[in-house]
């Protein structure tokens, strides 16, 4: 089966890389789904990555990975994340990561002590800079 290289309803020449004609907007028999551009509004080929009519870019870059997939998928090709609200994703993720960073921080310096406070050496250890901060408390009498 061979393709026409005009538009079947307007005759226009069929432009290459598009599903449907530029200018009566009829799609081309057995074209596949188009991606449509965000400038122009033409549909292109799926394997654009351009936009053949104004040559507007049809990929988007991943917030998370750097990676640019088509701007027509819902998600990132490559680490499968979704493009919707990615930023805003991505600036939760860091503070939560800061916040379980700080928890986990805490959480050591608390078994750290209570560990230190569990062995008879520790204890000691503990004593003695519970007495020093006494004693300054006091006043650094000595
Ligand atoms: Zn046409
Ligand atoms: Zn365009
Ligand atoms: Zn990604």
């Amino acid at each position: 089966m061979s393709e026409p290289e005009e538009c079947e309803e307007c005759g226009a020449p069929r432009r290459a890389g598009l599903v449907a004609c530029a200018y009566c907007e009829t799609r081309y028999a057995g074209a596949p789904d188009g991606i449509s551009c965000p400038k122009c509004g033409d549909d292109n080929l799926p394997t654009q990555v351009r936009c053949a009519s104004c040559a507007s870019s049809l990929m988007q870059v991943c917030v998370f990975c750097t990676q640019s997939s088509s701007i027509a998928a819902n998600g990132c090709a490559h680490c499968g994340e979704t493009f919707e609200g990615a930023a805003e994703r991505k600036a939760q993720r860091a503070e939560q990561l800061r916040q379980q960073q700080l928890m986990g921080l805490a959480a050591t310096g608390m078994s750290a002590l209570g560990q230190a406070a569990a062995s008879p050496t520790g204890q000691g250890i503990l004593n003695e800079i519970l007495r020093d901060l006494g004693q300054a408390a006091m006043g650094r009498k000595k």
